[in-house]
């Protein structure tokens, strides 16, 4: 980074008639608006003049105390000064002012969470050279209320207290309507007549004065300052701070701040303001789609206090200006290559382009536009293959309202299908009320009447959102888009009483914690509690209710995920302890069992008992007891899994549960164990005592347990090698892999290993067969990292048991992190959950070194991971640059860890591309 104190150093980039300082890749020093402003400005799409001060000032800004550099001030003069030339106007003239618009811009977008202001440079003097120049002088005082209004919102303060349900700007604006139109409800503003204006701009200032206790600036350049202030300022409000954990955004980016001269929206009804995208980005259909308010600025659109039209109607309205931005929407998919997200303002028929950027997109919508961009040759297939981020694929799996409860249901509103997929839970009105009923373990829906940044907490907890007013790009209808979240919005039917809590709809009354269900693919709102149905994938893949050819979603999932199979070098297995789950799993694409814990074969019925039994047992021979109840069970399971893998690899870890997961604690239980043991309750009571633990995940597991009682790992592989030759009789083909847990030394593998070979070499010999396998160990506690290539004398594989080799190494607990994780995300201490994705810099490095180690003793060593991650997208794609042969994750997620994994590929081969 140049040195920000350096005399030469460029802090104001310029872009107006068709020449721009900057250019669309330099997201980073200019944010993605400021660069795309740029951008369209090469391009010569219509762009209003103005300039962009960089995110290098933001990062100035917090490293001096709120302070600028030096240079920066005379920069912006120099900008506004060209700005003035181009447009004939001047900054605070009373004949032709200019005025401006002051935004933020980060390097990725960051909707509605940092601060905007319009019509800057209006004060007493200018909006008179307004009213002129326009000559509509109720459009000038209009421009001027607004200023007031999101000035002193935004750079004075002046915002609803807590408690306060509404802005006290329109407080002041519902009061004077009061007073206006007695008795009326909803009235527009567009019934507020010049001389109300003018009334409205004298109370806002009185309220500022009220408020803040000082005059509002009148000086043109102080509000320009004091906006800048502002913008970069709101980089470390809450909002934005909860927006950029949520979607891992580094605060040192930091944000660009954009000075673009006005157009207005707002003249008339030859002008309007809207907000489209290139194709929808809900479904993924190529259809323009987007919405727009006659006479009304941008902010309107997005902010959804007036539900606006869709572009499809502007033809009918304005058709020359519907034509320009057919014209413009073509233009920008073929230079940018990608779907786009723009606003635009129309001033007297002309439009004018006001922002781009790469549209935000369902998941569902994902997929179909890089299956059909690739198709009409846009982009190619590995293109196509790092358009969808993986994460994403969640929401095409997402369920659907059974068709059956729909049709049961009652349908008490229609909205805005905004956000797909279907949710059901209890309402609440208030986002602190919603995060703390998901808290207490609810599932909520969240339902405001409008929604702002403010709630975004509430939307992060609430499986749906639903809104009474606001269009396809109201604010709750991107946030949703983006966090995948079920939303309808602009259900105008529903009447929502934040004060009484109570929501009237359809001649009903509902009270917050009651049941609501919402269709966010269809818009629909139903009464009570639905039952959901699995996406179309899972129909076609899983429950087999779907034809191929009967899914245009499926087909487009299938085409993907054919693409990443081109493009990857890992494996992706699956974690499954039954028949069922690898069935699944290997429906979506994994090529054998990554991690099959045979502990949990034994939490059902009976067989906890006799689990239980086994664990309480005191000596060998009760204990080998035990063991020949639980081998036929074992046994069946594993001829399950061998059948169903037809051939795949199964990774089978020998018991590894921390003895208290196993153990009747409470009273009841042990009497009732006591009964079916037929022992005195007593010594069960006693022998608990005995085996609890201080810290029983340090304690006896893992390959201490074989190692101190071989008996049971005999059970084991007499289980594993009984059911394989029992399978192979069948001429179908079992590969286990035997994987010892939690080993450190060398001498515990050793151990193991004898008992699996010797009888491995009995039963092969009993049965007169031959058995393929291996015998490996995880990593998952760090001596193992550390003295890997002593162990992989051994092993003839590694699994990274991340979950372990996590706790083990951050010596965080997995079950008790929860008391303080939140906080160290907060503080940036551990910017991600350690246990969700991995920590690169140190468990990534155990993982780096056992990889070395492992493969300077066995160079052809079998690599792979088992641990939560394996199916994290950031942790595949870390897995494959540290060299790792497959990763294994939950059936559900294998096509995620699929794409992820694909990405790494293409991504590695790239970097390679570049360096040549
Ligand atoms: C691990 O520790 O990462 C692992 C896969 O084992 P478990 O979660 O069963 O301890
Ligand atoms: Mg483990």
């Amino acid at each position: 980074m140049a040195k920000a104190s350096s005399k030469s150093q460029k802090y104001v980039y310029f872009f107006g008639n068709k020449k721009a300082d900057g250019h669309g890749g330099m997201k980073p020093l200019l944010g993605g608006k400021g660069a795309n402003l740029a951008e369209m400005t090469r391009i010569g799409l219509p762009v209003p003049p103005g300039f962009t001060i960089t995110t290098e000032v933001c990062t100035y800004y917090y490293a001096h105390n709120r302070t600028y550099p030096k240079e920066l001030w005379p920069q912006v003069k120099t900008a506004i000064a060209t700005t003035e030339k181009i447009l004939g106007k001047k900054f605070g003239d009373v004949e032709k002012p200019l005025l401006v618009a002051v935004r933020s811009g980060a390097r990725d977008s960051m909707p509605g969470m940092m601060d905007t202001i319009l019509n800057l440079g209006l004060n007493d003097g200018t909006v008179l050279a307004l009213e002129k120049a326009s000559g509509n002088p109720r459009f000038a005082w209009d421009c001027y209320r607004r200023f007031i209004q999101m000035y002193g919102d935004v750079v004075m303060g002046v915002q609803k207290s807590a408690g306060e349900d509404h802005e006290p700007f329109e407080v002041v604006i519902d009061q004077f309507k009061g007073e206006l139109f007695p008795g009326e409800q909803h009235v527009e503003d567009t019934r507020l007549d010049l001389d109300g204006l003018k009334e409205l701009v004298k109370r806002f200032k009185a309220l500022v004065k009220e408020r803040t206790g000082k005059e509002f600036p009148d000086d043109p350049w102080e509000q320009l300052k004091g906006a800048i202030g502002a913008v970069f300022g709101s980089w470390m409000n809450d909002r934005a701070m909860v927006y950029r954990r949520k979607y891992n955004i580094p605060s040192e980016w930091g944000t660009a701040v954009n000075v673009q001269s006005m157009v207005f929206g707002n003249t008339g009804d030859k002008s309007g303001s809207g907000v489209a995208f290139t194709r929808d980005p809900a479904s993924g259909e190529k259809v323009f789609y987007g919405e727009f308010l006659i006479n009304a600025q941008g902010e309107d659109v997005v902010a959804g206090v007036r539900t606006p039209k869709p572009v499809a109607e502007l033809v009918k309205i304005m058709p020359e200006a519907a034509a320009e931005l057919e014209r413009v929407r073509k233009i920008l998919e073929s230079h940018f290559r990608d779907v786009q997200d723009f606003e635009f303002t129309i001033e007297e028929g002309k439009v004018f382009m006001l922002q781009t950027r790469n549209g935000k997109r369902t998941g569902l919508a994902a997929v179909r536009f890089a299956v059909e961009m690739e198709k009409e040759g846009l982009i190619s297939w590995e293109e196509a293959v790092q358009r969808v981020p993986a994460e994403q694929l969640d929401q095409v799996l997402a369920p659907v309202f059974d068709r059956a409860a729909v049709k049961a249901a009652k349908c008490i509103a229609k909205g805005l299908p905004a956000g797909p997929g279907a949710a059901t839970g209890r309402i609440y009105f208030n986002a602190d009320r919603a995060v703390e009923a998901a808290h207490r373990g609810e599932k909520v829906l969240l339902v405001r009447i409008e929604t702002s940044p403010e709630d975004l907490r509430g939307m992060i907890a609430a499986e749906g959102i639903l809104t009474a007013r606001g269009g396809v790009s109201s604010h709750a209808a991107l946030v949703a888009r983006q966090m995948g979240k079920v939303c309808v919005c602009g259900a105008s039917a529903l009447q929502v009483d934040y004060a009484a809590k109570l929501l009237f709809v359809d001649g009903q009354t509902l009270r917050e914690g009651d049941f609501l269900s919402i269709d966010g693919t269809a818009g629909e709102v139903y009464l009570g509690e639905l039952k959901t149905a699995p996406s179309e994938i899972i129909q076609v893949l899983i429950a087999k209710t779907l034809q191929p050819k009967e899914s245009r979603t499926y087909q487009n999932y299938s085409q993907l995920m054919k693409w990443c199979d081109k493009a990857t070098r890992m494996n992706v297995r699956t974690n499954a302890d039954s028949p069922d789950q690898a069935a699944n799993a290997i429906a979506f694409g994994a090529v054998g069992i990554g991690l099959c814990r045979t502990e949990h074969m034994f939490f059902e019925g009976y067989r906890i008992d006799v689990m239980r039994e086994m664990i309480l047992a005191d000596n060998t021979a009760d204990r080998k007891k035990a063991l020949d109840k639980l081998l036929p069970y074992q046994r069946t399971d594993f001829v399950g899994i061998f059948t169903e893998l037809k051939g795949l690899p199964a990774t089978i870890r020998f018991l590894d549960p921390p003895l208290h997961e196993f153990l009747p604690h409470e009273g009841a239980a042990q009497s009732e164990l006591a009964k079916k043991m037929n022992v005195p309750v007593e010594k069960i009571a006693q022998r608990v005592h005995q085996l609890a633990e201080f810290n029983p995940m340090l304690g006896l597991r893992g390959c201490r347990l074989g190692i101190v009682y071989p008996e049971i790992s005999e059970m084991q592989a007499r289980a594993i090698f009984e059911a394989a030759a029992e399978v192979q009789k069948k001429g179908i083909k079992v590969r286990p892999e035997i994987m010892i847990p939690l080993v450190g030394f060398p001498k515990e593998l050793q151990l193991q290993i004898e008992v699996v070979n010797r009888v491995a070499a009995e039963i092969a010999k009993q049965k007169k067969t031959k058995f393929n396998y291996l015998v490996g160990t995880m990593i998952e506690i760090p001596r193992a990292a550390l003295v890997a290539d002593e162990i992989a004398k051994d092993a003839q594989f590694f699994s990274f048991g991340t979950n372990d080799l996590t706790q083990t190494c951050l010596g965080m607990s997995r079950d008790d992190s929860g008391s303080f994780l939140p906080k160290y995300q907060e503080l940036e201490i551990s910017k991600q959950n350690p246990f969700a994705t991995i920590d690169q810099a140190g468990v990534g490095q155990l993982m780096k070194m056992a990889v070395a180690l492992g493969r300077k003793t066995r160079p052809d060593i079998k690599l792979g991971i088992c641990g939560e991650h394996g199916g994290e997208p950031s942790s595949v794609k870390f897995c494959h640059r540290i060299g790792l042969a497959y990763v294994s994750c939950s059936p559900f997620r294998v096509p995620i860890a699929r794409l992820a994994a694909a990405q790494a590929a293409l991504e590695e081969k790239k970097a390679k591309g570049k360096k040549k």
